[in-house]
């Protein structure tokens, strides 16, 4: 691999306050790249309008910075549509993508049909029962809609990379080899995910991958939530034609009862913490990183 030096990111929305998880994934990314000389940037998902606050943008900075990070350039994605533009340029004229037309309640409809069997969930949910699919570029290539990955027609393009692979720095279950991403796996288990949203240009899957380019991170660092959806990201480097970077997916925080920390938890944000007389050593030692 080419990578000239350790970088990696830390990528929250600014969708509401940052959580006890975010600072775990934030301080850990950020004493890796530290440890090492590396580089540690950010990056701020802003790219779904609607529900991102500039509030909540500042929030982050004021909370990295308390918590002693500090980081070596930002990415915003709201500045960033020409790219996510281009590149599902190239994509439709690969006749990889398709425009889908299905709400969630066709595709739930689709799925519940008798011979559907149980329906699959994926990365994304319910794997998509391939309603609107087709092959090709067919009719004119046009943002505003749906778009979905044609993940047969994906994996034929780059079969003769096929099986991709990604090396895994952080899965307990992974360690000893790389990761192996099959075109059987990624068409029954993941199926057409989405790349461009109706109201927004990039999906999460499309604009992770080519922020990662333009950033040149070398190990993304990131939740154990995120594994599955770097099947995805693998086969779209492929078919741009980038190299992989490596992958650490760090275990999840969890509450007392095991569940996962979300946004909604407020009781645990980062900020009513500080609020509340916490010392960064405090935060520190609940996330387990002392
Ligand atoms: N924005 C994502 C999150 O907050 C992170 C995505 C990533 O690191 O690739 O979970």
């Amino acid at each position: 691999m080419m990578f000239r030096e350790f970088a990696t990111r830390f990528a929250p929305s600014p969708t509401g306050p940052l959580h006890l998880g975010h600072a775990f994934s934030a301080l850990f990314a950020h004493d890796m790249a530290r440890s090492c000389g590396g580089r540690f940037v950010l990056r701020i998902e802003d790219i779904d309008a609607t529900r991102s606050r500039q509030e909540w943008e500042d929030a982050i900075y004021t909370d990295l910075t308390w918590l002693g990070i500090t980081w070596d350039g930002v990415l915003r994605q709201s500045d960033r549509s020409n790219n996510y533009l281009s590149a599902l340029r190239e994509l439709w004229d690969m006749g990889v993508l398709f425009e889908c037309r299905c709400n969630r309640r066709d595709i739930q409809a689709a799925l519940s049909a008798p011979q559907e069997g149980a329906p699959l969930m994926g990365p994304d949910g319910l794997v998509y029962p391939g309603t609107c699919r087709t092959t090709g570029p067919i009719g004119v290539f046009s943002t505003g809609s749906v778009l979905r990955l044609n993940m047969r027609a994906a994996c034929e393009h780059v079969a003769n990379q096929m099986p991709l692979f990604f090396e895994e720095t952080g899965h307990p279950d992974h360690l000893d080899k790389p990761v192996a991403v099959s075109s059987d796996w990624l068409i029954k288990h993941v199926g057409d995910v989405v790349l461009s949203r109706r109201d927004f240009l990039g999906s999460y899957h499309l604009s992770v991958v080519l922020d990662d380019v333009a950033q040149n991170i070398s190990h993304v660092v990131r939740g154990r939530d995120l594994f599955e959806a770097t099947s995805v990201h693998r086969l779209v480097q492929a078919l741009l034609g980038f190299d992989s970077p490596v992958y650490h997916h760090h275990d999840l925080i969890r509450d007392s009862r095991g569940r996962r920390l979300a946004k909604r938890d407020n009781a645990k944000s980062i900020g009513l913490l500080r609020d509340a007389g916490a010392t960064v050593s405090d935060i520190r030692l609940l996330v387990g990183l002392d």
